[in-house]
This record gives structure tokens, sequence and C-alpha cells, in this order.
């Protein structure tokens, strides 16, 4: 498979139930409306100072062919008998519902990641909200095509296209930005009538399970949404995508998984959606407004301590202004601020866990190795104030790579990006997509027409100008090559979450 090294395959630490001190709570399946004892339990570590904060339970395969059957059943049962109005009203209930216990999913978003409360009030909790009421109003305005056909001897045929469900979906997603991603997956296959099975990520259990007690308070009936728990090759993550019962899969994680699943999933031929990883880079014009670019770039390589999909690990920078930008953007790295989610001070937390911490390491010794000259950070920082146990890392900016190097192909996921002058606009966009992944780009210039057309020619499935992360819910998401296959939002989602059956009536 011609991915680089990613974060797939790696184990969380398994269990270590029943050690020292007062036990933490233990995170169950939820199947059938109910939550269900499964098999041996993990530690959920807090990447802040590395304490436990729950033991989840790993579902076995007995336990994901409940789930998966729980799921036929809730189709086959009254769920699958509600109208597109009453079920685009429960997905409102839902968006009501949670913004009810708002900061107790803050709390256990931010609990799980480490990243400051602020972030996931503004983000994570907030947009799965926005999920929920956006997959709403698209559902219930959905049509579907229909074609009026003139035949020989002046008859007709009329054909119209009925959209359904495409049934038991897999809907399977990783720990950057656990609840958000998870409702953009869930809100519009169950707007569309589907059952979900979920499976989150072992590093982010906590909140996929709240949402299934959010769920159930909205009215949604027993088995429309279970949640299993595990790991992926011989856990629930392979034992739900190689099921029988399962009719699609949806994904968001790396390529490197992303691939593993096609494989599982291909004696059955099942649609698969996948939003997959990037390598995404920033374009900066001599001409661009440098105090906004800044502020973009800053976001754009540093937010959620880099660990976004979208996030930039590539700056390409023209020559006449290469040395303001490193300087600029070096003196916004200096002022992040690494410390507790709750310190309103707050803008960087932790890395995800210490084994991805070891990873992202590795890009930082290799990038010394091949000569990078290291601007900022490039280590473990010491914090103290009980922090040392947690997964902390130096934002780091390095210049003096090319292409050539590893730090500038294979996806980091973490908060360093390298910095590259270049000389013409040819060569801005052929070094941009000189990349195995295609998901996002930013151009910065305050030349509209050449805003316009390099973000055209940008070999990605997003392509912002002088922003970033800026998203209207309708419009297509996904990427080509190693990031992704087909498209979520607005009714791009339909074309996977449905199925058109063709009738055609000869009048
Ligand atoms: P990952 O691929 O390691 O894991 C993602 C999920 O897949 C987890 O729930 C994991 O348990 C499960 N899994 C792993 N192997 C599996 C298998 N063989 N079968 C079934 N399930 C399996 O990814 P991660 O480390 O959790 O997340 C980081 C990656 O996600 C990065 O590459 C990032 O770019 C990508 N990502 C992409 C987007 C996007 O929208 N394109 C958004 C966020 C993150």
């Amino acid at each position: 498979v011609p991915v680089g090294p990613t974060t797939a395959g790696r184990a969380a630490p398994r269990s270590t139930a029943g050690a020292g001190g007062a036990d933490p709570p233990v995170l169950r399946a939820f199947v059938a409306g109910c939550p269900v004892d499964a098999g041996p339990s993990w530690d959920n570590v807090d990447p802040v100072d590395g304490s436990v904060r729950s033991r989840v339970q790993e579902s076995g395969k007995d336990l994901v062919d409940r789930a998966v059957l729980a799921a036929r059943a809730a189709l086959d049962g009254p769920w699958g008998a509600l109208s597109v109005a009453q079920r685009t009203g429960l997905m409102r209930k839902v968006a009501d519902r949670i913004e009810a216990r708002f900061e107790e999913f803050v709390l256990a978003e931010s609990g799980d990641t480490g990243k400051p409360l602020a972030q996931a009030r503004e983000l994570d909790v907030a947009r799965a909200v926005a999920n929920f009421r956006a997959f709403a109003d698209t559902v219930a305005a959905a049509g579907a095509p229909s074609y009026l056909t003139d035949l020989a001897g002046g008859k007709q045929a009329l054909n119209y296209a009925v959209r359904k469900p495409l049934g038991v979906v897999a809907v399977i997603v990783p720990w950057n930005l656990p609840l958000l991603l998870l409702t953009w997956k869930v809100a519009p296959a169950l707007a569309c009538g589907n059952a979900v099975v979920v499976k989150p990520s072992e590093w982010t259990p906590t909140t996929a399970t709240l949402l299934a007690e959010v769920l159930a308070e909205a009215g949604v009936p027993d088995g429309v949404y279970n949640v299993v728990h595990g790991f992926g090759p011989g856990s629930a993550g392979q034992f739900l995508t190689e099921h029988p019962g399962v009719d699609g899969v949806t994904f968001t994680g790396s390529s490197a998984t992303g691939s593993a699943i096609m494989r599982t999933v291909a004696p059955r031929v099942r649609p698969v959606s996948f939003e997959l990883g990037g390598k995404n880079a920033a374009v900066v014009f001599a001409d661009a407004d440098l105090e906004l670019t800044l502020a973009g770039l800053t976001r754009s390589v540093f937010a959620n301590t880099g660990q976004v999909c979208l996030c930039t690990e590539r700056v390409y920078v023209e020559r006449p202004v290469f040395d303001d930008v490193v300087a600029g953007l070096v003196k916004q790295a200096e002022a992040l601020r690494l410390g507790r989610p709750d310190d309103p001070a707050t803008t960087t937390g932790p890395l995800i866990s210490t084994e991805h911490r070891e990873r992202v390491l590795g890009y930082y010794r290799l990038a010394e190795e091949q000569g990078a000259r290291v601007l900022v950070g490039g280590g473990v920082p010491a914090l103290g104030d009980g922090l040392d146990g947690g997964s902390w890392i130096s934002p780091t900016l390095w210049t003096g790579l090319t292409n050539a190097d590893a730090p500038l192909r294979q996806e980091i996921f973490g908060p360093c990006a390298a910095i590259v002058p270049f000389d013409t606009e040819d060569e801005a966009v052929r070094l941009a997509n000189d990349t195995d992944y295609g998901l996002a780009s930013v151009v910065w210039t305050t030349n509209l027409s050449r805003g316009h057309r390099v973000a055209q020619r940008m070999r990605v499935g997003l392509s912002w100008v002088n922003t970033w992360f800026l998203r209207d819910l309708r419009s297509p998401f996904g990427g080509v090559g190693l990031s992704g296959i087909g498209r979520e939002g607005g009714e791009h989602s339909l074309d996977f979450y449905t199925e058109l059956t063709n009738v055609c009536v000869a009048l």
C-alpha cells in the first residue's frame, strides 16, 4: 500500500482493570437501546496528565453481531416506517438535546482529547448541533430525478427515482475531532432513514456513548444507533467492516486504515465513503496581506495541536516575502500557550497520546537528520504543574527541507510545518500538487484573479483562498488520491447514504 507511516495499527494500552486506587467509571457498548457488558477493558487515558479517565470494555465479535442485528431490526421495525418529516423532526430534537447537555459534551470531549474547553465549545460541540440541523434541512428538501421519455408512435414513458436508505451503515471515526466527525456521518445517515453501528476511536470513546443517551431522549427508537468499542484489526473495527449484514462503511481516519477497510469489504462489494489523511499545502504570494496571512497560517498549522486532517504541513512562500513570513510565523508559534484545558489563556493542548507523540517526535528527529533548520520547538516542553505525565509536544517550524524529504511527503499530524521558498506561480502549483495526498490547500494573495486561478489548479477536494477551515455544511467535503473516496456534505451525502430505485412506467 503506497502510504507512509500512520497512526493505524498501534495498540492503545490494554487492560489494567483492577489496579489500585478508586475505580474509574466503566464505559460499555450500547446495543438495541441499552448499555451492554462487553469483554475485557482498556484504560482511557487523559492526555493532559496521564491519569485514567475510564475503563472501556472491548466489544467482541458476538456483540458486534448483536449490534448489526439490532440495527437491521430497527430498519424493519418502526424506524423504517417513519416519514421524512418525522425523521428530520427527530434530528432537530437531537440537536436541541445536545444543546441542553452542551457542557457535559464539552467536558467529555475535552477530557478525552486534552483540547481547551473553549475549542470544544466553539468548534466540536457547536458543530455537532449544527450537523443535526443542517442535515435535517437537506434531507427535508431533497428530491430525486424524473424523466419523461418520448417513445415511437407518440407514446411516452415516465421514469422517476425513489430514494431509499442504504440500510445498516458502519460508522468508524478517529480521535482528533471525535464528536464533530461522528455527527457529520450519523446525522445524514439517520436523516436518510438508515440505522448505524458506530465504532469510535479507542482513544476517544466517551462522546459517542453520550450521544446514545441523547438520541434516546429525543425519541429515536432503540437499535437505530448502536455503539461498539474496540480497536481495528482483530477487534471491533474489523468485525464490523467484515460483517455481512453491513450495507456500507463510512470511515474517517488514516489512508492506511482506509486501504485495509477497502480490502475487508471488497469480497462483498459494499459501498465505502472515505475521508482520509492529508499533506496540505499553503501558498503565500508576495502580494498577500501579511497580517491576515500570518493569522490564518498560524491557525492552519497549529489548530488542535496540528491534529486536523485539513492542517497545513507544507508552507510555500514567494521569495520576496519569505523572510517576513518565516519571522512572523515563528513569532506566532512562540506566542502559543500550552496548558490545562480549563485555563482560558491556553491556546494549545497536548497530542492525543504518548504513542502518537513518539511518532511525531520521530519526524522531528528525521527533519533534523535531513538537514532542517529548526526555527522554533523541535522537542518536548517541560511544563511542570503536574502536566509532565501528559503527551505534550512543542510547536515546531523548519526551513531547509525540500519536497524530496520525508517530513514534506508523509502526514505527520502534529503541530509542525516546513517552510519552502518559490519563485513563480507555476512552480508554486507544481510544489503544492507534488504529493500522493489531495485533501486541502490554501492560497494567500490579494490578487483575486490569481487566487481563483491557483485555487482551481490545486489537485485537492477543498481549495481555500485567504481563509482556512471555513465550511458551509452544504458544500462537498472530501479528498482525492490518498485523501479519500467520495464527497459528503449537504445533498452530496445523499449519494452515499441513499440508494435510488428508478421506476419506469409506460404511459
Ligand atoms: P486510524 O486510521 O488509526 O483510526 C481511525 C479509526 O479506524 C479508529 O476508530 C480505529 O480503531 C479504526 N480502525 C483502525 N484499523 C481498522 C481496521 N483495520 N478496520 C476497521 N477499523 C479500523 O486514524 P486515527 O489515528 O484515529 O486518526 C488520524 C487520521 O485520520 C489522520 O490520518 C487524519 O488525517 C485522518 N482524518 C481525516 C479526516 C478527513 O476528513 N479527511 C478527518 C479527521 C482525521
